[in-house]
């Protein structure tokens, strides 16, 4: 798209060539949408997801956000979902079924993780996983039902970052799909589908809603692939709702402003931590010398405000909540991607399943939101002073 992201997002997914039309889409409330002839509801049901038909399947409000999510990313057709969820499950359905394998990276997200051990299992489908640093090596993976690649760049927690080109190169060699999960590089600073990949997911429950108070996922897919995943989503019933459509395409709006200010706060508060002789390392892949940067620096255009640190081992009888708890702009709390900042103590060594997690001190997740960046380096600075180490 040779528009910029900022101009194209603020008319994205809005008709205002009608007089009187509302600057924004309206929320639209509706289950069942009327006909005037039996001739004209066959016509509707014969493209049950191009206009108002039933509202599971679609109503102005949410074939709005997908048509702007679509075009943001750069895909034939995006399919909204009601969270991130739904929408990493609307792909594995329609991408695998019984007796099928699938590859994930030993960094994802970890509701994956069950999913697939708890859910898909029992459907006979098999996950196993690989290290995110393996890059073209996954060749060695491949089996002969291997139907899926999934990825997550930067992983969660740990913001491992994937070669996504040379997995896709891969993949296409074998005739197997590929989808990955870019919520963190959101739709500007990540361009996936440009990659090649065949679903590209969000979670815009995060940065595209962008004040933590709704849950919307989306998949955009190749036409290709839009087929299966459609039906998937709308088999799973996990549609998305309209208020949280209405608030996706308002997020939208502000997103590249936003996006602006949680990354360089986030570098800053990144680059302060580095420096603090307490901190062993900082997991920010946007920071020069961090892992992963030189990934980083090809294939994203910005970082947002999440990314981890790990401290160093802290002395007997202390532990990670004394920082957690002392701070005052930094909520404890699930999510990320909201005006707000928050920090969550990280444990992968307890989830990884074919990596070791070399960590010897405490991971504490990071959201650096949209204050002021030296109240929270004020903050952090606070509570690394109470710390005692071994
Ligand atoms: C939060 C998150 C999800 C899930 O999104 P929900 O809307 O909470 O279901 C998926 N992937 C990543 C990387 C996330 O951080």
């Amino acid at each position: 798209m040779a528009e910029k992201p900022a101009s194209y997002l603020t008319r994205a997914g809005r008709d205002v060539s009608t007089p009187g039309a509302s600057v924004n889409p309206p929320v639209v409330r509706a289950s069942t949408f009327v006909f005037k002839s039996v001739a004209d509801f066959q016509a509707a049901a014969a493209k049950p997801f191009d206009g108002p038909f039933y509202g599971r399947v679609g109503t102005p409000v949410t074939q709005a956000f997908e048509e702007a999510v679509a075009a943001i990313e750069g895909g034939h057709r995006a399919i909204a979902a009601a969270s991130g969820v739904a929408a990493i499950t609307a792909v594995f359905l329609a991408f695998l079924g019984q007796g099928d394998h699938v590859l994930i990276p030993d960094s994802v997200y970890d509701p994956v993780r069950r999913l697939c051990a708890r859910t898909l299992s029992r459907m006979g489908i098999e996950a196993s996983y690989y290290d995110p640093a393996i890059g073209g090596g996954i060749e060695a993976l491949i089996r002969p039902n291997t139907r899926l690649i999934y990825m997550e760049s930067p992983g969660s927690g740990t913001f491992e970052v994937q070669d996504v080109p040379a997995i896709v190169a891969v993949a296409k060699a074998h005739g197997i799909r590929t989808a990955i999960d870019a919520t963190w590089g959101t739709p500007i600073y990540f361009r996936p589908m440009a990659m090649g990949v065949d679903a590209s997911i969000h979670a815009a429950t995060k940065y595209i809603v962008g004040h933590s108070d709704a849950m919307l996922g989306v998949v955009t897919t190749t036409e290709d692939s839009f087929p299966a995943v459609r039906a998937a989503l709308q088999d799973t019933g996990a549609c998305a709702g309209s208020e949280e459509a209405n608030l996706g395409l308002r997020g939208l709006r502000t997103l590249d402003l936003r996006l602006s200010r949680h990354h360089d706060s986030g570098l800053k508060v990144a680059a302060f931590l580095a420096a603090r002789p307490e901190v062993a390392r900082v997991l920010h892949p946007g920071l020069p010398g961090a892992p992963g940067h030189d990934l980083w620096k090809r294939d994203f255009t910005g970082a947002c405000g999440l990314f981890s640190f790990e401290l160093k081992p802290l002395a007997q009888g202390m532990t990670v909540a004394a920082f957690t708890d002392a701070m005052t702009y930094f909520k404890i709390g699930f999510s990320w991607g909201g005006f707000e900042s928050l920090v969550l103590p990280a444990h992968p060594e307890k989830s990884r399943a074919v990596t070791t997690w070399d960590g010897k001190g405490p991971l504490v997740r990071l959201h650096i939101g949209l204050e002021d960046p030296d109240d929270l380096i004020a903050d952090l600075a606070r509570a690394l002073d109470g710390l005692r180490f071994a």
